[in-house]
């Protein structure tokens, strides 16, 4: 992979399947797809943490790992909305199979059990990432899982806060955009105000 040419992945969504779906963002330009090639979609797998992000990338990668991107993007808005879900395009991507335990001697003479993944093909490749969706529409409450409160943001996260308030994507991108659109609003307020 060339790295002078490696995008820069945002992990902002506290699960990694919200962090799939945030792999296309919106700009003011339009949608912005940081996926943009195999290697593209294999560094993003490995910055996930996922094991079977090693060697070279199958043929087809970007197709199917976008293929993915959809599909959970649609059962997470469908989830969101309490929408009967098509389960039928992800179940085949869980159906790529093939993973196993391997148990592995730590350091301190503890065992270590960790899933290894056949990495063949590029569904092979994407399985984990298919299971972690699997796992958020099972298992995660919907209602933290909340996209961005800014309208022109599409960025989704999973909300893990304390006090389960947390509004924006990120504080240093919407957050503090809100901030200062909310200042200038009171100032133009104020100044009308004084005019009168
Ligand atoms: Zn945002």
């Amino acid at each position: 992979m060339n790295t002078s040419h490696a995008p820069e992945f945002r992990q902002l969504g506290d699960h990694v399947a919200l962090d799939l779906i945030n792999t296309v963002e919106q700009s003011s330009a339009g949608p912005v797809d940081r996926w943009q090639s195999d290697a593209d979609v294999a560094g993003w797998l490995a910055l996930a943490g996922f094991a079977a992000a090693q060697g070279p990338a199958p043929a087809g990668l970007l197709e199917s790992a976008r293929g993915l991107r959809e599909t959970v993007r649609e059962l997470v808005a469908q989830r969101k909305a309490h929408a009967p879900l098509a389960l039928s395009a992800l179940n085949r991507a869980l159906a790529a199979g093939g993973s196993h335990l391997e148990l592995a001697p730590a350091d301190d003479g503890s065992l270590v059990m960790s899933r290894r993944y056949p990495s063949q093909t590029a569904a092979q490749w994407l399985l984990p990432v298919a299971e972690a969706a699997a796992d958020l529409l099972a298992h995660g409450d919907f209602g933290l899982v909340r996209k961005c409160e800014s309208d022109a943001c599409s960025l989704w996260f999973y909300d893990r806060t304390r006090s389960h308030k947390r509004r924006w994507c990120s504080m240093a991108l919407c957050g503090n955009r809100h901030k200062v659109a909310a200042f200038r609003q009171r100032e133009a307020a104020d100044a009308s105000a004084k005019a009168k």
